[in-house]
Formats: structure tokens, sequence, C-alpha cells
């Protein structure tokens, strides 16, 4: 552990033996020595190993929430989609090196890929609406119209004259109470929900782009923020069953498997070959298992609620953690529900 720094914050805790109390890597309360630390990728496996959070601190709260910086950087983004010179963040406290590093690490791409990203999917939306192609080249930050050819090229594979064809992933992060996930969405449904930190976002992003056959790119989309609020409410106990449009892409057996585990009720589990019955291909329970772990939009196709025969957990792309903490959450969430007075229309009743 070196000098202390925000920009780590939200990729892992530290947590010092000694005391059992474990920081955000940008803690000023502890200077522990190196041999007496513990790493943890967030907060929830930190208390799950014993340790309790820093009052400074409070590395419990929103875990692995983006540091307050980054959201300044995103605004700006927004109203004005052309990349922040080296000088620009400098102006405004951040240091470029640390600006780098996180996206890298959190965006799993590049600063300069994250706002070039955000600025052509604004671009694309834009044509898309009819906006002319000079305003558009402008808004995008480019101060020539065969400049923003180039690069529109470059990201769709077709010129700006093709726009209205053209299919675009929206990403978007998002936090929950188990740490951040990265969402993805085209006009199609929603295609990718994964925890961030469990897998390489990198290959994540690679697969998502090869699979679905077009660009992935940072910005906005309506099923990102409906997405987002069904994972607020499905956090808080108070939804059990998504409704967004999913786009899956996937040969008919996969396709069978995921609609199986979207038959799975909510706060119950099966097992492998339970699906494999299900589907109609009983002995194929390896086959089953394969396919749940490449079911890209984790929760919403609850692939969490498939384990093994014996009662055990078995695998989970997100960690067995994040697994078992969905599983008693639904149990709870399902529990509460069927104890609750049921909505009465007796009290209309005479
Ligand atoms: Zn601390």
């Amino acid at each position: 552990m070196c000098d202390s720094d925000a920009s780590y914050d939200g990729i892992f805790c530290f947590a010092v033996r000694s005391t059992g109390i474990f920081c955000r890597p940008s803690c000023s309360a502890r200077t522990p020595k190196r041999e007496n630390l513990r790493f943890f990728p967030d907060a929830a496996s930190a208390a799950a190993a014993g340790f309790r959070a820093c009052k400074r601190c409070q590395p419990e709260r929103t875990p692995s929430a983006p540091p307050e910086w980054i959201g300044r950087l995103l605004r700006h983004l927004e109203e004005r989609p052309a990349p922040p010179r080296a000088e620009d963040l400098c102006n405004a406290g951040i240091a470029p090196a640390r600006a780098r590093r996180w996206f890298r690490r959190y965006y799993g791409m590049s600063f300069r890929a994250f706002c070039e990203g955000h600025a052509m999917s604004k671009a694309l939306d834009a044509l898309q609406k009819g906006n002319s192609l000079d305003h558009t080249a402008a808004e995008a930050g480019f101060t020539s119209l065969s400049g923003f050819r180039d690069a529109f090229k470059r990201v769709f594979a077709q010129p700006p004259g093709a726009a209205d064809d053209l299919e675009c992933v929206r990403l978007r992060w998002v936090e929950t109470p188990l740490g951040p996930m990265v969402a993805g969405a085209s006009d199609a449904g929603v295609c990718q929900l994964s925890f961030l930190g469990e897998s390489d976002i990198d290959a994540e992003l690679r697969g998502l782009r090869d699979g679905l056959g077009c660009a992935v790119l940072p910005g906005r989309h309506p099923f990102l923020d409906q997405l987002q609020t069904e994972l607020e409410t499905y956090f808080a106990g108070q939804l059990q069953q998504f409704t967004l449009p999913l786009h899956q892409p996937g040969t008919a057996f996969q396709q069978a498997v995921w609609s199986a585990l979207q038959a799975i009720p909510f706060g119950a589990t099966c097992s492998y070959r339970d699906i494999a019955t299900a589907v109609g291909r009983p002995g194929a329970t390896r086959a089953v298992g394969t396919t749940n772990g490449r079911n890209r939009i984790a929760i919403v196709i609850p692939c969490h609620r498939v384990i093994n025969a014996g009662g055990a957990l078995g695998g989970y792309g997100g960690g067995l953690e994040r697994k078992r903490w969905l599983l008693r959450h639904e149990a709870a969430t399902a529990s509460a529900a069927a104890s609750a007075p049921a909505p009465s229309t007796a009290a209309a009743a005479p």
C-alpha cells in the first residue's frame, strides 16, 4: 500500500488484521504495515470475512461508488461531448493520470475512448433524429466534416449517411448494493448486465461487440433508465419480476435454457438437471451449466437460481458471495411478500 489514492476507491478495500477494521484505499486514518493487510474486492467481502467498517472513510456506504470527481466529469461530457483536454482536467482538480487509470479499470476503456464513444453515441442519436450532418459534427467537437466522417466510420463501420439503419449498444455503469455493474441495451432490448471486478470488463465488452456485431458505446438509452429503476426496486425488495425486453442471441438450445431460467420462480432454486429436463434434454446437465455461464444478463435472467443437485451453490460468474446474497435476498423478499396482508378488496365489501 503506498499513498492514499482516491482513484482506487471502488476498486478494492483493504483490511488491517491487527485492528479488524477495513477501509477505502483513500482513507487517511490508517497507514498500516503492508504485512498486516488483507485486500478485498469490495466492502461486502471484507465484512463477510469478519472485519468492521472504518468510521472515518465508511467503506460500506454505496460500495464501490465512483468518486465524486467522476460524476463531475460525466456531467461535463453530457454537456460538451468533446473530450476535455489535460489542462481542463487539471483546472478541475483532476490529475489526468488518475482519470486515465480510473477509466481503464472501471470502464474497461481508456479515458479518450470513453469520451469519443460518448460523443459518437450522441452523434448517432442526433443523426437518427434527423439533425444535419454539419450540426452533429460540430456538436461532437469536430472542426471538419471529413474528420467526423472518418471517426464515425471507425466506430460504426458505416458512413454517417447510413445512420438510420445502424444498431448500437449503449452502456451504463450502475451502482448496486453488491457493487457496480455494467449494463448495455440496444433498441432490441437489454443485452448486458454483469458485475464489475469478477470478470475482465475488456473481454466482456469485446464479446458483446462480436456477439451482436455492432458498436458498443457509453451512452443513454430509455431501456437503461428502465433497467436502473427496476434494479433499484429489486434491491429494495419490491420487485420480483423484471418487465424489460431482453436481447440475447444464441442457439435454439441456449434460448431454451435461458427461457427456462426465467421460469424459475422468484425465491426458489432448481438444479442444472431440472433445467436440462425442462428443456427436454435430460442428459445435457453439463451443457446447461455452460449455457448458464454464458448468460450475459445477470439477475434479470436469474442464472443465480440454479444450484447443484446436492444443494451446494455451484458456480457463479459474479462470484459465490453475490450468488449467496441474491438467493438470501430473494428468499427473504418472497417470504415477506407472502406473510404481508393481501391487498384488501374485502375493505370495500360490506
Ligand atoms: Zn478508513
